[in-house]
């Protein structure tokens, strides 16, 4: 009775496998919610993958993807702070790679961890983290207590990554040649940054590899269901239904990421009602829920509770019984779901 997510393993794994063909030196990133599956499951893959390093957010997630049995090396991602100098016992994993992105930092764990073995990020339009390019000469200057891999950047989503990851790595490797760590650059575009700079490229990627294949599927059990007649007061803020109908109870809420941008408890059901039939958002937010019933994706009678929805549906029949299961849309990355079932 829950939210279950059901993969089906072989096109799954064939997925991987076939994304991991495509780009050479691929780094699996697996973190934070492990994308839906767990750090863990994704540690497991990376190993199946043969890849011989993995991405983690934080250094906490390093013992996650260990205790799952992954033996490569495993890249922090989120830059290390000296004011924050949590897991420390995580550095002297000597497969460690940690993320640095200040020149402060740099003579932090220089005194820390001699010897640790680093990434220096270097900033860009994401205005996230990372060395100012005008800093990376002296950065590079203050490294002789540590093990540098090479460079990161980190690139936004949108707009023209490879020329920035081009400009921003000519700087770099000026200051000094090494490897390129990247993310969010497509595989041919690596291909050319390699050959143009004659260096090592590392690509790292976590949702189009674990996520964008159609061997996943997410669904909810009906829990119940309840004839209302139109105008009846239902749910938490006894909103009256605009129709006559069914509410129908559905698994899933809050607590497994069920429609982030709910709508608001202010609006009425029956505006919702009208957004929904005509198929756009309201000005509240999603007027949809994320759950589909009978071919179509329902309204919700009112925001999600914490782990079940309340969605209506028209009509005099109800298409669903208690115990069937529907399907439900979330997004992995915010998602928790209670069961996964690998078939
Ligand atoms: C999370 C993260 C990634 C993975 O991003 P996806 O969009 O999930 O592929 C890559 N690089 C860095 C630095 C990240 O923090």
């Amino acid at each position: 009775m829950s939210i279950r997510l059901t993969v089906d393993t072989k096109a799954w794994r064939r997925h991987l496998s076939a994304t991991a063909a495509t780009v050479p030196g691929l780094v699996p990133v697996a973190k934070g919610n492990g994308y839906g599956f767990g750090i863990d499951v994704l540690a497991s893959e990376a190993t199946r993958l043969g890849a011989d390093t993995l991405a983690v957010g934080r250094s906490h997630e390093v013992r996650t993807a260990r205790e799952a049995g992954f033996q490569g090396d495993i890249v922090v991602l989120t830059s290390w702070r000296h004011f924050e100098p949590r897991d420390v016992d995580v550095l002297t994993d000597p497969g460690v790679i940690v993320t640095l992105g200040s020149v402060d930092d740099i003579k932090r764990l220089t005194d820390m961890c001699p010897g640790a073995r680093v990434l220096l990020e270097v900033e860009t339009s994401m205005r996230r983290h990372g060395l100012d390019p005008a800093e990376l000469r002296r950065a590079v200057s203050l490294l002789d207590g540590l093990t540098l891999l090479g460079w990161t950047i980190h690139l936004p989503m949108t707009g023209n990554a490879s020329t920035e990851a081009s400009s921003l790595a000519a700087l770099a490797l000026d200051a000094l040649p090494g490897t390129l760590w990247l993310s969010h650059v497509s595989p041919a575009d690596a291909g050319v940054l390699a050959e143009q700079f004659g260096v090592d490229v590392r690509l790292r990627m976590g949702t189009p590899l674990w996520l964008h294949s159609p061997a996943l599927t997410t669904d909810a059990a009906v829990l119940d269901v309840h004839q209302v007649s139109a105008g009846e007061r239902v749910g938490y803020w006894q909103h009256r239904v605009p129709m006559a109908g069914w509410v129908v109870v559905v698994s899933g809420g809050t607590a497994n990421g069920v429609a982030l941008s709910a709508p608001s408890s202010g609006a009425s059901l029956k505006r919702r009602a009208i957004t929904a039939a005509e198929g756009l958002l309201d000005a509240s937010g999603v007027a949809r829920s994320p759950y589909t019933i009978a071919g179509r994706k329902r309204i919700f009678v009112e925001p999600p509770h914490m782990q079940e929805s309340l969605v209506f549906v028209p009509g005099a029949a109800c298409p669903v019984a208690i115990g069937d299961r529907v399907p439900v849309e979330l997004r992995l990355t915010t998602a928790t779901v209670d069961e996964i079932d690998f078939r």
